[in-house]
């Protein structure tokens, strides 16, 4: 089986009762890039990567479309059933850029699904759940009307909520933090999200001021040295993001004992195989962990999705994904979405979803 074309679309997927807010600035809109991979058996995957804005990591949009670019004539003749040779042949092609890989990866592995007639999580491993849990994330804002959006997502069943924090004054995260934990309680696990915008005083404070509540602090500090600097000092776990940027970050820091587990993102991590590796290091190590989108469609839920339901449930987090906040599906009729705070696993083949293409509009580029 051997790639014959590659297809990229641009999708804008504006922000449903925009901005979203986080430390690191607020999002009105997602560039999302979609790649079509055409075989010549005539099967076609799809894959999809999408940086939350320009400002959050240092990946973003056209920063995909380029490394694509770059890296999509030399993918003609690939053999996508071979995720490690097609890994290898992208990294011989351009180095770094794996979150652009991450969308020629999820592709492969929607190929491979629909090439042996078998779902993605179970060539990754395995589904241990038809229902995946999610995690909702609430956005910077007042503490009051946060404790009310948590509490109402509690009722409807999440089992973790994340709330997020920085950007401002510390003692309006302290009172958020405590809002919240006065209407949820132990009804849903908490994570308290600094998207690495805390200073490591802080950090500090926000976790002296809440010793009784037991959420866990994820990406507080913008470096792993800030984080390394106050982690004796903290009482709360830590949860490495943003900083989890690459295999060798995440061996040197579980190597290390500088992080309790990890909100992983897919397509950071260089797509699904990259992330099956991820799951496996965790495992061995006992670490919880996230199966996470970076925003995006249908396409990239459904990845989040596949891998998510092979994680041993005690250590899984959740998967994120955009849906609850971008205006309607790619997929119309298969399009992934939370309900009761849980993902229904997509049936097969492949990612179990396709984009409606007439909602793509032309392809920006075409190689073949
Ligand atoms: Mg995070």
């Amino acid at each position: 089986m051997r790639i014959t074309e590659i297809h990229v679309f641009a999708v804008p997927l504006p922000v449903k009762d925009g901005p979203y807010r986080m430390a690191s600035g607020e999002v009105w809109a997602l560039d999302s890039t979609i790649v079509k991979v055409v075989c010549d058996d005539g099967l076609v995957g799809w894959g999809e990567t999408c940086p939350v804005g320009p400002t959050y990591q240092p990946q973003h949009a056209a920063g995909a479309r380029a490394a694509l670019a770059e890296m999509a004539p030399g993918l003609i003749g690939a053999d996508p059933l071979q995720p490690l040779a097609l890994r290898r042949r992208m990294d011989g092609l351009l180095n770094g850029h794996r979150y652009a890989k991450a969308a020629i990866d999820i592709a492969a592995h929607d190929l491979m699904g629909r090439h042996y007639g078998a779902r993605v999580a179970d060539l990754l491993g395995g589904a241990v759940t038809e229902r995946v849990p999610s995690y909702y994330s609430t956005i910077v804002g007042d503490p009051d009307e946060t404790a009310r959006i948590a509490k109402d997502r509690a009722d409807e069943g999440y089992p973790r909520l994340q709330v997020k924090v920085g950007g401002r004054p510390v003692e309006l995260d302290v009172e958020t933090v405590r809002k919240v934990w006065e209407r949820v309680g132990t009804r849903v696990r908490l994570a308290v999200d600094g998207n690495r915008g805390l200073t490591t005083r802080d950090a500090l404070r926000l976790s002296r001021e809440c010793p009784d509540i037991p959420f866990i602090l994820e990406q507080p500090c913008n470096t792993i040295e800030e984080i390394a600097a106050i982690r004796g000092q903290l009482h709360h776990g830590v949860y490495l993001d943003e900083s989890g940027e690459d295999l060798a970050t995440v061996l040197r820091v579980v190597g290390a004992g500088l992080c309790d587990g990890f909100g992983m993102k897919v397509t950071r991590i260089g797509g699904l195989h990259a992330m099956a590796t991820f799951r496996d290091i965790c495992e061995t190590r006992s670490m919880p962990h996230t199966c996470d989108d970076a925003w995006g469609g249908d396409i990239i839920a459904a990845a989040c999705t596949h891998i998510g339901a092979t994680v041993q449930p005690r250590l899984m987090e959740g998967a994120w994904i955009a849906q609850p906040y971008i205006e309607g599906h790619l997929d119309p009729e298969n399009g992934v979405k939370i309900e009761g705070g849980h993902i229904r696993l997509p049936e097969g083949p492949g990612l179990g979803i396709r984009p409606e293409e007439s909602l793509l509009g032309a392809p920006l580029a075409t190689y073949s």
